[in-house]
């Protein structure tokens, strides 16, 4: 069964917007089909139909309907097709868009969105820094505010493809009196400007997806703020949840994506290397893919309006734990081919998280229980919001941030 028989009404059961948003979908194939049109041409169109995400205002992308109608929306391209915003701009289609549309202005909205999903202009985030990662709230680069401007300084890390982005969403301290939370403030900065400097960071595929992101007075309207002054924690909130369901989120077709590659490289083994054990493992290992599809679609129907809740950080944990012990398999199926990898050469990709070989995904796979949040973190979040379970120490939370004892 597909997922789409598993989870789509029939067509008599749809309702006025699940039929709005088909009609629309189905027009804009119609008009520009996927092969003939360029993936900018395309995806402009598509958000101009309010098909970007369906769930924003009407004229920023969306049509202002449930979240989940995205779902029939992209079945349909995927099925033509059709490019993925995803691929050019993860980090913009994936957190920025959303964290825009919720905390942008009017103004910031008509700027920034449609660019952000045709491609054209790459974001990156500009969150974790050398002193706080998992402890994000701690950060310490700063902003003051200088009339109309607010001059940042600080240094930022593991920014994903800052060298190719026009802008960042980034957050400083701007109230260090205040309690580590809420003295944070978010901006949209423009990665261009030349007190911005990017430096590459090199990762064990030999590629550098990410940077170190250096801001030497680095002078930022006032109207590039995203909420108010002081609301940088709930503003990232957005954009960190937002992270958890773009990269674990994910629903593929039963049985495809990393689990079948692995099942592919069974299929390919000589018999007399197919031994009892193995299949048992690899069996396990399809078993506990099936169970976070599934898991990952009762995640998506419970999903209301707006901002993603805590499952969003159990899939995400749940994924990356999966991905690394799927590719673990894969290089021992491979035996002495598993050490085969082409190249250790630096190399600056255009996107970030491919895994072209099946060699690069085992050493790409073990970033995933780090990035967006590592697998220990999304454990405390689950322990604390799901299961009711007492709280992580927290000896900073009620002091003001600049007592805070840091290194
Ligand atoms: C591939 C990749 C891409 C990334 N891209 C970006 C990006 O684009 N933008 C960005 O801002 N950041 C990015 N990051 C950074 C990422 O968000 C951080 O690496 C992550 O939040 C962990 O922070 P840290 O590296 O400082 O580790 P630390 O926070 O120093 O953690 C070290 C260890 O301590 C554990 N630990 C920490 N606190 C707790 C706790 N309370 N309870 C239990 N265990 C704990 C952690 O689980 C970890 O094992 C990226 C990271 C990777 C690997």
């Amino acid at each position: 069964m597909t997922m789409t028989e598993e989870t789509s009404p029939s067509t008599d059961e749809l309702s006025a917007d699940e039929r709005r948003v088909i009609e629309l979908t189905d027009d804009l194939l119609a008009q520009f089909p996927p092969a003939d049109t360029a993936p900018i041409e395309f995806l402009g169109q598509q958000f101009d139909r309010g098909l970007a995400w369906v769930h924003f205002d009407e004229g920023f992308g969306g049509l202002g309907v449930n979240p989940k109608l995205q779902r029939l929306v992209n079945e349909r391209l995927n099925a033509a097709g059709a490019p993925s915003p995803m691929y050019r701009n993860p980090i913009g289609y994936g957190m920025c868009g959303p964290t825009v549309a919720v905390w942008g202005s009017d103004d910031q909205k008509r700027r920034y969105l449609r660019p952000l999903f045709t491609g054209e202009e790459v974001w990156c985030q500009l969150f974790s820094e050398p002193g706080s990662g998992s402890d994000f709230a701690g950060l310490s680069s700063s902003g003051v505010k200088d009339g109309d401007e607010w001059i940042c300084n600080g240094q930022k890390v593991w920014t994903t493809l800052a060298h190719l982005s026009r802008w960042g969403l980034l957050v400083v301290r701007t109230d260090p009196q205040a309690v580590k939370h809420a003295g944070l403030t978010a901006f949209v900065v423009d990665m261009h400007a030349p007190t911005v400097e990017v430096r590459p960071l090199r990762q064990m595929t030999g590629e550098a997806e990410f940077n170190e992101v250096f801001f030497s007075d680095t002078r930022i309207p006032d109207s590039e703020r995203l909420g108010e002054p002081g609301d940088g924690w709930r503003v990232s909130l957005t954009t960190l949840m937002n992270e958890r369901v773009s990269i674990g989120g994910t629903i593929p077709g039963k049985g495809s994506g990393t689990i079948a590659a692995l099942v592919q490289v069974w299929n390919d083994l000589p018999e007399e290397r197919r031994d009892p054990v193995a299949l048992d493992e690899v069996m396990a290992l399809w078993s506990r893919a099936e169970v976070l599809r599934l898991t990952n679609i009762r995640a998506n129907q419970m999903r209301r309006m707006g901002d993603p809740g805590p499952e969003g950080s159990i899939g995400k944990a749940a994924s990356a734990e999966l991905n690394k012990d799927i590719y673990e398999k894969v290089v021992d199926l491979l035996g002495a081919d598993g050490m085969l990898y082409g190249s250790y050469e630096m190399v600056r990709p255009e996107t970030a998280m491919s895994s072209d070989t099946l060699q690069k995904g085992f050493l790409r796979s073990r970033a995933n229980s780090i990035e967006g949040g590592t697998t220990e973190v999304m454990k405390n979040i689950l322990g604390e919001r799901v299961l009711g379970l007492p709280g992580d120490v927290r000896v900073d939370r009620d002091v003001p941030w600049s007592e805070v004892p840091r290194n």
